[in-house]
C-alpha cells in the first residue's frame, strides 16, 4: 500500500475540525487499505507502532532528526536548524527543504506503508552503541524516497508529534462502517477494544472476520483490559439515590491500581494507564502469585505502602516513590514494602467474568484468593443504611484509606471495561484537615511485633484522658516512629505495667495482645484527627457511634516521663483540636 494514500488523508483530516468528516475520511482510507496492513495503518494513524501497553517508544530526538534531514537534503545542520527556528516543526522543515532540493527525484522509490512501518520498527528497536547512527540511517532512507508531504508526516511520527487528533472512538466508528457493516457494529467493536486495549488487533479482526469475529473476541491473559472507572459523590444520601437501596462499600485504598495478569509462566502488572510496570514491583508480583490460586487469571488490586513491622497502611506519598523507577528497584522494595488489596476478578481459568454481576465476581474473587500477610481482598460492607455507611467511611479513613468505593450490587452490575459510570462511586472527603500539634497519650495496651519486630511490640494502643469520667479512652494504635532502640527500651519500660486484663479505667473497643496499667506517656503526632467507630475517645460527641482517631500516628521520640497519666492530653482537648481543624477547613472553603 502506498504511503501517500495515508498522508493524503492526513492532510484532509488536519484541515477539518468536524468529527463526522474526519470519520468519513478514515472510512475511505480503511476501505482502500489491504486487510494485511490494516493494523499498521491504524497504529500509524495514531502515531504509534504498537498498542500503548507494549511500551516501545520510537526514540527519535530533535537532534537526530536534524541530522537526518540535513543528510538527505544535502544541507548543513545549521541550515536545518534555522528553518526549524522559523517553522517550529521539523516536519514542515523537512517538507520545505525537500521541496527546494534541486537534485532529480528520478531515483525515488514510491514509499509503502510496510516500508515506513518496518523502518520505524527498526528505529524503535535500535539500542546500544551505534544505535544513533543506525536510526539516522533508517530515517534518511525513508526521507530519500519521500515526497515533501510524506516527509512532513514521517518526521512528525518519528518525533512522536503526529497529533492528528484522531481519537480511539473515531477510529472505532470508522472501523464499524468500513468493515463491521455499519454504525450498529460500534458497540461490539468498542467492547473488543476495551477487552484488549489494542486497536490494531481489533482492526485486523474485523477486517478479516467481520462482525462475527469481533463478537467471538476473547480476553487474553497478557493483554490489559481497559479499567472500569467511577463517578464521585460526597454524601451517603446521594449515594443510595444513585446506586440503589443497598450497596457494597469497599475500603478505597490510597495506592496504585494494579491489573495483574497471572499465567503459568509469569505475572504481569499493568497500571491505571495500562503501562506495563511489572519490573517496578517484583515484590507485588510475588505476593500476587502466592495468593492467587487460579492457574490463569486477571485480577484488579490496589497496591499500597505498608509499615513492614505493623502491617499498617502508609500515605500515598510513600508508594509513589516506588513508581517509575528503573534502578535500585530491589533496594526500594526493601525500604518501602507494599501490600496488595484485590478488588475485582475479570478472568479466571477460561471464564470471562466481566459480564458477571458484582456479587458473583466478588464470590469468585473470594474463591481464588487465599489471604497472605501481604495480599488480601478489599474490606467490604454491604449496607442500606446511610449512618452505617458514614461510620464505615470514618473507619476506613482513620485506618489510612482515602474513603470508600461504593459499588452497585444490582443485576446490571457487570464490569464495564473502559467506562466511567454510576455502578462505581468514589466516596471521598472533599477537604482534608491537618493535625498541627503533637499530643501526649497513655500506653494502655500493645500488639506483638512481627517480622523484624518479632520479640518486641509492633504497635501500642494509646489513650487520651477524660477528666469528667476519670477514664482513659483509646484514640489510636501507633506503630510508626519507633527506632529499634525505642522498641527494646519500651519492652523493658512497660514490663512493670503489664496486667492480664483491661484496666478498669480504660475504655477500649480494641483488644490488644497485652494490657497495661496506666503509667507510660508518649508524645505522638498524626496527619489529622478523624471520626472513627473503632476508638472510644469522645464517643458520640460529634456523631453517634463514632469517636475520634488519630490518622497515621507517629511517635515523636519524646518519652513524657515527666507526665502522669492524668497529665496526658485530654479527650476535651482532642475534641477542640478536631473543631479547630474543621474551622480551618471552613475558612479554606470560604476563601476558595
Ligand atoms: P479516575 O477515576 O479517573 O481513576 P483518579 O485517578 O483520581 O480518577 P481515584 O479518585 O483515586 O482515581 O479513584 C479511583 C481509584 O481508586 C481506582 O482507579 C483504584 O486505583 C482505587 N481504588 C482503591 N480501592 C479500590 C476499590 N476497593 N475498588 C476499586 N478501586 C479502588
Amino acid at each position: 500500500m502506498k504511503y501517500s494514500l495515508i498522508t493524503d488523508v492526513y492532510e484532509e483530516i488536519e484541515a477539518t475540525t468536524k468529527r463526522l468528516e474526519m470519520t468519513d475520511f478514515l472510512v475511505d482510507l480503511l476501505k482502500e487499505t489491504p486487510k494485511e496492513v490494516v493494523d499498521k495503518v491504524v497504529y500509524l494513524t495514531q502515531g504509534k507502532l504498537y498498542p500503548d501497553y507494549v511500551g516501545i517508544e520510537l526514540g527519535v530526538a530533535d537532534k537526530l532528526a536534524v541530522k537526518a534531514i540535513a543528510t538527505s537534503t544535502g544541507r548543513q545542520e545549521r541550515e536545518v536548524e534555522e528553518d526549524f527556528a522559523k517553522s517550529g516543526d521539523l516536519g514542515e522543515t523537512a517538507a520545505n527543504l525537500l521541496t527546494k532540493k534541486t537534485q532529480a527525484t528520478l531515483f525515488r522509490q514510491p514509499l509503502t506503508v510496510e516500508a515506513v512501518y518496518d523502518a520505524f520498527d527498526r528505529i524503535a528497536h535500535a539500542t546500544g552503541p551505534g544505535s544513533i547512527d543506525l536510526k539516522v540511517k533508517y530515517l534518511c532512507s525513508l526521507l530519500n524516497d519521500s515526497s515533501p508531504r510524506e516527509a512532513k508526516y514521517i518526521l512528525r511520527m518519528g518525533l512522536g508529534k503526529l497529533r492528528l487528533g484522531v481519537a480511539d472512538m473515531t477510529l472505532l466508528d470508522a472501523l464499524s462502517v468500513a468493515y463491521g457493516g455499519g454504525k450498529e457494529a460500534r458497540e461490539a467493536l468498542e467492547r473488543a477494544y476495551n477487552l484488549s486495549s489494542d486497536l490494531g488487533l481489533v482492526a485486523k479482526t474485523v477486517a478479516h472476520q467481520g462482525l462475527e469475529g469481533i463478537k467471538r473476541f476473547k480476553i487474553t491473559v497478557g493483554r490489559p483490559i481497559r479499567p472500569m472507572l467511577a463517578e464521585r459523590l460526597s454524601s451517603a444520601e446521594e449515594i443510595f439515590e444513585k446506586a440503589g437501596e443497598k450497596v457494597a462499600a469497599e475500603y478505597k485504598y490510597d495506592g496504585l491500581r494494579l491489573q495483574a495478569h497471572i499465567s503459568r509462566k509469569e505475572v504481569l502488572l499493568f497500571s491505571r494507564r495500562l503501562e506495563n510496570i511489572t519490573d517496578q514491583f517484583p515484590d507485588a508480583c510475588k505476593y500476587i502469585k502466592d495468593s492467587v490460586k487460579a492457574k490463569e487469571a486477571i485480577v484488579e488490586s490496589e497496591c499500597i505502602a505498608v509499615d513492614p513491622d505493623t502491617g499498617e497502611m502508609l500515605p500515598f506519598q510513600m508508594i509513589s516513590q516506588r513508581r517509575g523507577r528503573k534502578y535500585e528497584i530491589e533496594k526500594m522494595a526493601g525500604e518501602i514494602p507494599v501490600a496488595v488489596f484485590f478488588f475485582d476478578v475479570l478472568y479466571a481459568d477460561g471464564v470471562d467474568y466481566t459480564l458477571y454481576t458484582y456479587l458473583d465476581r466478588r464470590r469468585e474473587l473470594e474463591r481464588i484468593i487465599s489471604k497472605t500477610e501481604r495480599a488480601q481482598i478489599s474490606a467490604q460492607l454491604i449496607t442500606g443504611d446511610a449512618e452505617q455507611l458514614d461510620r464505615y467511611m470514618n473507619q476506613a479513613i482513620s485506618e489510612g484509606c482515602e474513603g470508600l468505593m461504593i459499588k452497585s450490587i444490582g443485576p446490571d452490575s457487570i464490569y464495564k471495561a473502559g467506562a466511567r459510570g454510576w455502578a462505581w462511586i468514589k466516596y471521598k472527603r472533599e477537604y482534608k484537615s491537618e493535625m498541627t500539634d503533637a499530643v501526649d497519650l497513655v500506653v494502655v495496651g500493645a500488639f506483638h511485633g512481627r517480622g523484624k519486630r518479632a520479640g518486641t511490640y509492633g504497635a501500642l494502643l494509646l489513650a487520651a484522658y477524660d477528666e469528667d469520667a476519670d477514664v482513659f479512652h483509646t484514640v489510636c494504635k501507633c506503630g510508626s516512629g519507633f527506632t529499634d532502640e525505642d522498641l527494646a527500651k519500651l519492652l523493658e519500660m512497660l514490663k512493670p505495667y503489664k496486667i492480664s486484663h483491661r484496666h478498669a479505667r480504660v475504655d477500649s473497643k480494641l483488644t490488644p495482645d497485652v494490657w497495661f496499667t496506666l503509667g507510660v506517656v508518649l508524645e505522638v503526632i498524626g496527619a489529622e484527627i478523624t471520626l472513627s467507630p473503632v476508638h472510644s475517645c469522645c464517643a458520640n460527641a460529634v456523631r453517634l457511634g463514632s469517636g475520634f482517631a488519630i490518622r497515621f500516628p507517629r511517635f515523636t521520640g519524646n518519652y513524657r516521663l515527666d507526665k502522669a497519666p492524668e497529665d496526658a492530653t485530654t479527650a476535651k482537648e482532642i475534641l477542640e483540636m478536631y473543631q479547630s481543624q474543621l474551622k480551618k477547613i471552613t475558612k479554606e472553603v470560604v476563601a476558595t
